[in-house]
Parts: structure tokens; sequence; C-alpha cells
């Protein structure tokens, strides 16, 4: 089959790398970068460290309202299927890009592959519910991270386009995790390389929720501050000015600030870790997957498979909470293992041959 594939996101980078080499083992891949994320180090250095073929299509899309960016993607993507005449679309996650991409391509009959489907998080209020729930119903093929994600598509009537194939993270998590590294590029604002310490906490902190305004982020950070060992605070784009200024006007001096990081440092970095506080959802997969102990600061369980045994706790955007939940100890089971085995774009790609074979 010839399949467009469209991603635009950090995240994203890292399942297509997993998915990319696979899906060209039996089919023709089309790449298409929608630009959501372009600097060097949230976007150029997954594709090289993690050898994603180089896109096709580069649409430099990013910034601007949700509407204004979700709307510029959808012509481009458009205009791409049309002239590309693609089998199939198969997009990840639940960004703007993977919203418009599905809605570009259902509109041209072209069938769509959703991976890491059925992720619900119970409210409107999360931007990304609206472009999980949407693609999930748009999709042809909706492909499940776990067993919870594809219980909930089947009570929403999905069941028979859904499968529950492991969380493709994971495949790219075991292949980094067990190769032999040295920190490269961990660097701060000024440009210099930074030394890891042997002990430290590693934070991500980007959503919308915890820095819309200064409070929510000195409330984390104050409490990072304040723990045994330094915090790496390894801070995205869209938050520098803020993380920088807060931490500056609170003098937090055992917060280490650091430009984003490759994935390969980000997965060692995660690795080594006393524990780890964020509000990312791949990053709490990570710390699961070795097993280091999470605290996830939103109101909304995103992964609910990592919330047993105290491996990963829910943290309102308060000091005392986050503190609080950081002196629990986690009890790990070996045996539970809810993300699969590290071979879901293998079965993906089973799947999708599959369906080929029967849609021909
Ligand atoms: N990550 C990274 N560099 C960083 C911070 C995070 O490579 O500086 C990785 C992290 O290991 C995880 C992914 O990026 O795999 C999470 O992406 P992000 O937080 O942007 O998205 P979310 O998980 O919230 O969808």
């Amino acid at each position: 089959m010839r399949i467009v594939t469209v991603i635009g996101a950090r995240p994203q980078f890292i399942k297509a790398a997993a998915g990319s080499r696979q899906i060209r083992k039996e089919h023709q891949e089309i790449l298409i970068h929608t630009g959501q994320h372009f600097d060097d180090n949230m976007s150029a250095v997954f594709f090289r460290e993690m050898e994603i073929p180089e896109p096709d299509y580069n649409l430099g899309i990013s910034g601007g309202s949700h509407a204004q960016m979700t709307a510029k993607m959808l012509v481009g993507i458009e205009e791409i299927l049309v002239k590309e005449k693609p089998d199939a679309l198969l997009v990840y996650g639940d960004t703007n890009s993977t919203i418009a991409a599905a809605l570009a391509a259902v509109k041209l009959q072209i069938p769509v592959f959703h991976v890491e489907a059925g992720n619900r998080l119970g409210t409107l209020n999360n931007p990304e519910e609206v472009n999980r729930i949407t693609t999930d119903h748009l999709a042809t093929l909706d492909f499940c991270a776990t067993e919870d994600s594809l219980e909930k598509l089947q009570r929403e009537g999905l069941g028979d386009r859904s499968y529950c194939v492991g969380n493709i993270m994971y495949d790219s998590f075991l292949h980094f995790v067990n190769l032999p590294w040295k920190y490269q590029n961990i660097i701060d604002f000024d440009g210099n390389a930074i030394t890891v310490p042997s002990e430290y906490y590693y934070l991500t902190c980007h959503r919308q929720e915890n820095t819309y305004s200064d409070e929510p982020l000195t409330e984390i950070l104050a409490a990072m501050n304040s723990l045994d060992a330094p915090t790496i605070y390894a801070v995205h784009p869209r938050n520098r000015e803020r993380a920088c200024r807060v931490c500056e006007k609170e003098k937090f001096k055992n917060i280490i600030l650091t430009q984003p990081v490759g994935y390969s440092d980000s997965v060692h970095l995660t690795k080594n870790a006393k524990k780890i506080v964020t509000d990312s959802g791949g990053l709490q997969c990570e710390a699961f997957y070795a097993g280091v102990q999470c605290i996830f600061v939103l109101d909304y369980v995103v992964w609910p498979e990592t919330m047993v045994g105290n491996r990963n706790q829910l943290a309102k955007a308060n000091r005392y909470d986050i503190l609080n939940k950081l002196s629990a100890t986690q009890i790990i089971d070996p045996s539970y293992k809810p993300f699969g085995d590290g071979h879901a774009a293998e079965r993906i790609c089973k799947i999708i041959t599959e369906w080929e074979r029967k849609n021909k």
C-alpha cells in the first residue's frame, strides 16, 4: 500500500520512529511533517538520532490559535492527499496534526489508521481530548496501547475496528534504553553543557493547565527546589521565558534549567532519576517502564494503568501536595505489564496487511 503518515510534534516523532521502521518493510510510506514543532531540539534531533526517514513534505505550520493551526494543516494536507492518492493515512496520538490529517483524509474517502487510540481523560476542557475522540471515530482502524483504551472504544461502539497492540512508545523506549549511552546534548540556555549530577530529579512541565500563568509553575518549582537533590528541568520552548523568569525571581538554586533534550538523553535521564515529576503523557509511561516513581501534575488521569502501587500519582500544582506525593513509597509488581511487550509496531503492521487483503 501507499500510506501517507502525518506527524508534527515531538511525541509523534518518537512513535513514528518505531512505526516507520516497520511500515517501510512492507509498504511505501510518504511522510508529511506539519511543522508544529520545528526547533532543532524539538524536531530535527529526533529524526537524526532515531533514524526517522526525511519527511517528503514539510508544511511549516506552527503557532496561532488551535483553529488557525488546524485549518492551515487541513488545507495543506488535503492538497498532498489529492496529489499522492494514497491507499491509507496513518496518524499518531492526539495533536492538531492528528485531527487535521484524519479530517482531510476521511472527506477524500481515504481510510484512516489511528495509533494510540482510545485514551480518554473524560473532559473536553483538555484540548487534545477533542482530537482524540474525533480521530478515533473517523478512523477505519484504531490501534490501542492498552486493554483499558480498547474497552473505552468498545463502550463507544467502535469495538469492531479497534485492536489492542501495546504502546508503540514502549517499542522506542526499549530500543533506546538498552543502548550504551553517554549524555550528549544537555545544555543550558547560554549554550553551556550541563554535567548531570549523580542524584537528581527529572522534571518536564509544559501543559497549558500548568503554564498559563506564573502561579502553578511557581508552586511546582518551589516543591522541586526544596528536595534533597537537584532537579533537571528540560524546558519546552513554549515555556522558556516563564520558567527562566520564575526561577530567577524566586531564587530557585536547586533547579537546573536545560533546553529540550534529545530522546536518548531523555530516556537515560528518566532511567537514572530518583523520581520524576511531569505533566507529560509520554514521560509518565517511560517512568513506569523504567520503574522510576512519577508524580503527574494534572487534574486528570491520562494512563490509568500506571496509577498502581504509588508508581504514578496525581498531584495538584501545589507544593505541599507534590511533596506529600513524592514522599510515598512505590510498590512494583514485575509481572504487571499493561503496555505490551515492545512489539506494537509489528502488530500494527500485521493488522494493516490483513485489512488490506480483506479490502482489496
Ligand atoms: N522528551 C524528550 N526531550 C525533552 C522532554 C521530553 O525527548 O526534553 C520526550 C519524553 O521522553 C517523552 C516525550 O518527549 O518520550 C514526551 O513528549 P511531550 O512531553 O512533548 O508530549 P506528551 O507526552 O505530553 O504528549
